[in-house]
This record gives structure tokens, C-alpha cells and sequence, in this order.
């Protein structure tokens, strides 16, 4: 069946890989972003494209009527290092969901699909770099990561409120460092993957060997290909799960493994230079999958060194567009 269908954030990373799926599916989609258009990671001609800041109440209002399904993807956020140093920014982001859920209520939408994070997991499950068990279930009693966390957590409980008193169809995802091609990789807001890509890339360039990394490498985290997100996404929308899902990876890598990846895709035996003083936040973090698995029958399947292969090669192409 054919939908009229809302992407926030669809100037954004996961958001313009979503469109491009749903548009394949024969949809029509809607994508609106805050940011200018010649920021957004990706434009589809055949999407209809708005520029709007979805955190003032009559935008939502305007841009939902006569739609059948939100995913809701807009967020203030990025890696570590703007986490860390933007909470206020990114609690700000709570004005985007409760508007957009108070506009699905007043035109009747039927599904709405909220990214939430795995930085909602309580702080102290994560203070090893083993035996992480991040099961859906554990996020209660809340001490999520400060600012980014907390704000998905109440978004998340907000949404499920809504989908008790007002019957709305609510999924949401907990995802788990999604990285790929078309994301941020050179404004503060990269993560890992992405900046383990353009550091190794600038070594190269500039004849070094050495790059610098956060905290002591050997802190643990999983990373999800987009496309396996993607697909995570939309499994779970037409699923009857309405409770939160992890949607991540399992393979679990520390940093330095990570570093070695990226290295092997350069041909480049780099060496790394510890930064002990900088943003580092949970010691291990991996997802918890039998659930996805047990509801959905799926997991994600893409491997790390396959995904890494596509991100590193996009990078390289943006890295050499802005230095020829
Ligand atoms: P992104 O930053 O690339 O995309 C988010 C988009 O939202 C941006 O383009 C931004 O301009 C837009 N936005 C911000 N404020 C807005 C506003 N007021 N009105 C309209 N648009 C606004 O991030 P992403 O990686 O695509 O993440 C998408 C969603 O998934 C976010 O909610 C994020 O918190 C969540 N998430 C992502 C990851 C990840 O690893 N990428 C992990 C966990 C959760």
C-alpha cells in the first residue's frame, strides 16, 4: 500500500537513507530538515524536501495533515565530543517530539516511529569492557548518559504514553553507532567510525603515521551499517512490537580494533597517540540482540571490515573534493 509518509531529519544521515528506501518502495515521502537544503547529506528529487524547524508547534501542525506515518529522526546531536560539551542543546531536542507527537494526535496519524539511543542504558552497566548486557528491559532504574541520554529516554516515554491514552501505533528504536557513507565526518558531530576514517585519511595525505586517539583505545562499542539499520527500521515498523527494540550490532570491537580496520582499507600500518584527557564516555558498550531476534527474526548482518570498506571510500572522495 502506498503512503503518504513524514521523515524529520531527512537532511540528516540516517534520515536521507531512510527516504531513499521508502521512495524505492514507492511511497511518498516527505523529508524535512532545519538545515538549509545544500547542507542536507542527501536531496531525492522525488521526495518532497522542506526546510522547517519541526521544535516550534505550528510547523509540526502544518507539515503532518494528510500524512499516514512520522519517523521521527530529527535530534540536536553527534559523537562524543558534541554530546559531552552540548547537553543543554541536546535536551532542547524534547520540543521536536512532543510537538510532532501532539500534531500525529490532532491528524490522526497512524504509526510513529521515534529514534531513541542506546545512551538511555543506565551509566554503570556500562563501566567494563566486558560482559555488557544492555537487555531492553535493564534501562530501569534510569541513569542514562547526561544531556543526549536522559532526553531520549523521556522522548521514549512520551511517545509511549501517547500510544496508551491517545492509541496511537508507536515503535521505537534504541540504535545502536550507526555509521555509513553521506553522515557527518568533518564537523565536530562525526563519531568513531567516521573519524577514524578522515584521521587516517589526513595522515596519509600528509605523509605521517600517527594519529591521535580518545582515551586508551581499548574501550569497547559495536557499530551498525546504515543499511542494516535501515532494513532494522522498517522490519520493526511493520512488526506488532510496541515496546523498545535495540536495533545494533553485536560485534563488538575496542577503538584500537577499530583503528586497525580503517588502517587495513588505507594499506597503512598507523601508530596511535593516546589522548587520556578527552571525551571518552561508557567504557564498553555493545547491543543485546536476542530480542530483535526472538521478535523479528532478524538481526543485523553486515560485518564491520565490509561497512568500514564503503565508509572510508565516500570519506576519501569528500576528503579529496575539499583539498584538490
Ligand atoms: P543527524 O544529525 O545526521 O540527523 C538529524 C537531523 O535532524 C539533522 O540533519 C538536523 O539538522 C535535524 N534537526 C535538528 N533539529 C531539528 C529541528 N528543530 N527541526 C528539524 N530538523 C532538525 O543524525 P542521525 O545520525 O541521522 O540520527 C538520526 C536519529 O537517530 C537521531 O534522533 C539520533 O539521536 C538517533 N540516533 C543515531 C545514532 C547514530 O549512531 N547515528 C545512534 C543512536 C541514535
Amino acid at each position: 500500500m502506498i503512503k503518504n509518509i513524514v521523515i524529520t531529519g531527512g537532511g540528516g544521515f540516517i534520515g536521507g537513507h531512510l527516504a531513499r528506501r521508502l521512495i524505492n518502495d514507492g511511497h511518498r515521502v516527505t523529508c524535512i530538515d532545519i538545515k538549509p537544503l545544500s547542507e542536507w547529506y542527501q536531496v531525492h528529487e522525488k521526495a518532497n524536501n522542506i526546510q522547517s524547524d519541526l521544535s516550534l508547534k505550528e510547523e509540526c501542525l502544518e507539515h503532518l495533515n494528510g500524512q499516514d506515518e512520522v519517523y521521527n529522526l530529527a535530534c540536536d546531536m553527534g559523537g562524543m565530543g558534541f554530546i559531552e560539551n552540548n547537553k543543554a542543546l541536546c535536551m532542547l531536542s524534547v520540543l521536536i517530539n512532543t510537538h510532532l507527537l501532539m500534531a500525529a494526535v490532532e491528524h490522526g496519524i497512524k504509526k510513529y516511529f521515534f529514534a531513541s539511543s542506546a545512551c538511555v542504558y543506565p551509566i554503570h552497566l556500562q563501566s567494563t569492557t566486558e560482559d555488557i548486557n544492555l537487555e531492553e528491559s535493564l534501562v530501569y532504574p534510569a541513569m542514562p548518559e547526561d544531556g543526549y541520554g536522559w532526553e531520549k529516554l523521556f522522548g521514549e516515554r512520551m511517545c509511549q504514553n501517547f500510544s496508551e491514552d491517545y492509541k496511537i501505533d508507536v515503535k521505537i528504536a534504541r540504535f545502536h553507532n550507526v555509521y555509513g557513507p553521506h553522515g557527518a565526518w568533518n564537523d565536530g558531530r562525526e563519531k568513531a567510525p567516521a573519524a577514524m576514517s578522515r584521521k587516517i585519511i589526513e595522515a596519509v595525505d600528509q605523509n605521517r603515521d600517527a594519529i591521535e586517539i580518545w582515551g586508551d583505545g581499548m574501550q569497547t562499542r559495536s557499530f551498525m551499517y546504515i543499511d542494516d539499520c535501515v532494513e532494522g527500521i522498517l522490519r520493526l515498523m511493520e512488526s506488532p512490537v510496541n515496546t523498545p527494540l535495540n536495533i545494533g550490532s553485536t560485534e563488538q570491537v575496542t577503538i584500537n580494533e577499530l583503528v586497525d580496520i580503517v588502517g587495513d582499507i588505507a594499506e597503512i600500518k598507523i601508530k596511535k597517540i593516546y589522548n587520556l584527557a578527552a571525551p571518552l564516555g561508557v567504557r564498553g558498550r555493545n547491543s543485546h540482540n536476542e530480542k530483535i531476534k526472538n521478535e523479528l527474526n532478524w538481526s543485523p548482518t553486515i560485518s564491520l571490515s565490509e561497512g568500514m570498506k564503503a565508509t572510508y571510500s565516500w570519506i576519501l572522495k569528500q576528503y579529496n573534493k575539499e583539498n584538490q
